[in-house]
């Protein structure tokens, strides 16, 4: 079989297997208990806390390790807005985007249920959110901004350094930066940024593990309620093997990033090429520099072809892809590309393909050539459904 849903997840790094292997054997102790092996443990997770604030340029304070991207998300959101609540009697207003992963998108839905205001703003045909649509949306109540660094189904880059710089002249307002697609593949610069998710099994780390930045001036309210642990943010038994590992695969993917982007950047270009030739696609993606070179997201364009269809097609020759992310893999339409496109046929036909630095460029043409055999497949039985 061919893997090409490594936005979905990814599989473990062998160096950071083996570290969640010998650590799990070895520090099981709980990192707060007050005998020996609980301050050993407590110290790895506090060496790697130090490292992974030097590979970022932030305060260790300021690292929050929790269960995922899901809870960062959510704890940045509401934790900022439940602070607001209880400091100030005005309601609060959110600004995000239509195109937020579901965990972005669906803790907003649930604020407004709870009478938070939020803006949801529309992107362009490339699947970017304006500056100026961020300018414009700004209100005297506004506290939050929260954007993705890149977008989970189609790879669209969003201008989350500019957005960082218009907000620096308003420190009242909060910059949340979903970063689970761009982290290890774009530079990153946190100055401007005062919250920023990232999780583990999207660049080879385990699954269950992740980190909100809280950077020092942000108040944030916990989710949940228990113990004193990552400074009282979020409680519970610190996962000592998650944490060493994900910080394993954080250096690992940032000191490869660039050797990686290249390689990537030749296998996006040799399949977008390839597929733009087909008359029968319309490619929803954008081409770098617009797009992070590791997503690649088409649609075909008759009526009646579902994404399941054409997923089901792939998967009979050997070739595992997805539409939309797997947290929304049940909805037949891509909320993301209604909101680029407003055309339902494109949205519910669509592919996303999404690389790793281990795809080979025969690994690809084998895609290219099972994508052509699909095509002409869903062409025949059109043409026998008519008759
Ligand atoms: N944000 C984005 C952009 C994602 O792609 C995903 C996973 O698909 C998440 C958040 C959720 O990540 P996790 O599985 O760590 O909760």
């Amino acid at each position: 079989k061919l893997y090409f849903d490594y936005c979905a997840s990814t599989p473990l790094h062998p160096k950071v297997a083996e570290q969640l292997f010998c650590t799990s054997e070895q520090l099981y102790a709980n990192p707060s208990s007050v005998h020996e092996m609980g301050f050993e443990a407590n110290q790895r997770v506090e060496e790697s806390r130090e490292r992974l604030s030097t590979i970022l340029h932030v305060e260790p304070s300021e690292v929050i390790f929790t269960s995922g991207a899901t809870e960062s998300n959510n704890l940045a959101i509401i934790g900022a807005v439940r602070t607001w609540m209880k400091k100030t009697s005005q309601t609060p207003h959110v600004i995000s985007t239509q195109i937020e992963h579901s965990s972005v998108f669906n803790c907003c839905k649930q604020l407004v249920g709870e009478g938070v205001e939020i803006t949801f703003l529309p992107v362009d045909h490339n699947g970017i959110v304006s500056i100026a649509s961020i300018e414009k949306a700004i209100q005297v109540n506004t506290m939050l901004v929260s954007v993705m660094h890149v977008n989970n189904e189609t790879g669209s880059i969003q201008p989350i350094h500019e957005i960082g710089k218009l907000l620096r002249a308003k420190p009242h307002i909060y910059f949340h930066v979903d970063g689970v697609q761009g982290f290890g593949k774009l530079a990153l610069e946190l100055d401007d940024i005062d919250l920023y998710t990232l999780s583990g099994h999207k660049i080879g780390g385990p699954k269950g593990i992740g980190l909100l930045i809280v950077k020092e001036h942000v108040e944030l309210t916990p989710l949940f309620f228990g113990g004193e642990q990552e400074n009282g943010l979020r409680p519970g038994t610190t996962n000592v093997p998650g944490v060493l590992s994900l910080v394993e695969a954080i250096e690992i993917s940032y000191s490869e990033r660039e050797e990686k982007m290249q390689g990537l950047t030749v296998l996006h270009d040799l399949v977008y090429s390839k597929l733009e030739e087909i008359p029968e696609i319309i490619m929803n993606s954008p081409r770098p520099p617009l797009s992070a070179p590791h997503i690649i997201n088409f649609s075909y364009k008759g009526t009646g072809v579902t994404s399941a269809l054409l997923i089901s097609i792939l998967a009979k020759q050997g070739i595992i892809v997805s539409s939309q992310s797997a947290c929304s893999s049940t909805a037949k339409t891509s909320r993301v590309l209604m909101a680029m496109t407003n055309d339902e046929i494109l949205s519910s036909s669509s592919i996303r393909l999404s690389f790793h630095e281990s795809v080979t460029p025969d690994d690809v043409r084998y895609l290219v050539h099972s994508i052509s055999h699909m095509i002409h497949q869903v062409k025949s039985q059109n043409k026998f459904a008519l008759l």
